[in-house]
């Protein structure tokens, strides 16, 4: 029996978050498979055969996954997961979408957001935004988890695995791709990010003007509230926290951020944070290594000319 890891990538590249799921998968001593699903996917079979750890590659190529769709991820997967002991992905929204439509067409429980895996079937996975870790045993013949990516390292180059085809069903036609917006940026991506400047709905509409100079300092991406989202300040896929992206950078800045437990669910395992905010009582300062009490409209520029000198 094997491992079924699900890959994602953006077209050009694996993500990171599946090099994690690679070191997640080593837990169970056992062949890892990666399923690359893609239109036009060559180098993208090419680079997953090439991460340390990984068996084989799974190509499975078709039109239909120009734009993979999870109604159609899924039937894939379900079609080849009757030989698999695990199947298994990073904690990202596309997997969060398809993983648990095969745990449910398979008829086994879906275990999501695993920590750490203690033996083979015993996992750690955090209940109540974080507060509680719970451990959990599944006796399912086949397992579906997802991993929190950030709480595993990310596996490097170092394999020449075999990349063999497979046979791609039809597209069930459940669902139909329309269009992306995607925001265009040449910083890092937000869940991989070695630093992250966050801001919550204080920053209003100088939120951009204000965290963007300090986040290009450090090469760092933004992050947000869901109150700054919400009030339409930051764009959606920046949001931090339990129900956004769940990050651990080296360095987190969370500016007029009120330190909710919501958010604090998806960056207090930053390795440092440093909080600025005008209220000394503020419940982010519990979690920031570095406080400054202070207006931030002030404190962010003096602070980037600061870093700039
Ligand atoms: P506020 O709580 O309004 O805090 C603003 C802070 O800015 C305050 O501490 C204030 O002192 C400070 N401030 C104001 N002006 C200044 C100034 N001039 N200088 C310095 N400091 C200033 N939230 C998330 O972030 N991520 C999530 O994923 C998420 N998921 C949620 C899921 C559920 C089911 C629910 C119910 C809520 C969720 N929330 C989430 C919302 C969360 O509960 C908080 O409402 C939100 O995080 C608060 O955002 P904020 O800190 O920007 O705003």
């Amino acid at each position: 029996m094997s491992i079924l890891i699900l890959a994602e990538h953006d077209g050009n590249h694996i993500k990171q978050s599946t090099r994690q799921a690679v070191s997640a998968a080593a837990a169970w001593q056992l062949p890892i498979h990666l399923l690359v699903a893609g239109s036009s996917s060559e180098s993208l079979a090419k680079e997953a055969s090439g991460i340390a750890g990984v068996a084989k590659v799974l190509h499975a190529e078709a039109a239909h996954f120009e734009h993979p769709l999870a109604e159609d991820v899924a039937a894939l997967l379900v079609q080849l997961g009757a030989d698999y002991k695990v199947i298994l992905s990073a904690h990202t929204s596309f997997s969060k979408s398809v993983l648990p439509r095969v745990a449910a067409l398979l008829d086994v429980a879906m275990v999501s957001d695993v920590v750490s895996i203690t033996a083979p079937a015993t996992y750690v996975r955090p209940i109540y935004a974080g507060n509680v870790l719970s451990t959990v045993e599944s006796s399912d013949a086949i397992q579906v988890l997802t991993i929190r990516a950030t709480s595993f390292a990310a596996a490097t180059d170092g394999a020449n695995a075999e990349v063999a085809k497979v046979n791609v069903p039809p597209s069930t036609g459940l669902s139909r791709w329309v269009k992306e917006d995607k925001t265009v940026s040449d910083r890092p991506e937000l869940s991989s990010a070695r630093v992250v400047v966050s801001g919550g709905r204080s920053l209003g509409e100088r939120f951009n003007e204000l965290l963007e100079p300090l986040a290009h300092r450090f090469g760092g991406a933004l992050g947000a509230t869901r109150a700054a989202v919400d009030a339409g300040f930051a764009p959606n896929d920046i949001q931090v926290g339990q129900t956004g992206t769940i990050v651990a950078p080296e360095l987190y800045f969370a500016i007029g951020i009120s330190g909710a437990m919501q958010h604090l669910a998806g960056m207090k395992d930053s390795k440092i944070i440093v909080a600025i905010n005008h209220d000394p009582d503020a419940p982010i300062f519990q979690y920031a290594d570095y406080g400054l009490v202070a207006n931030l409209f002030e404190a962010v520029p003096e602070l980037t000319a600061a870093l700039s000198k």
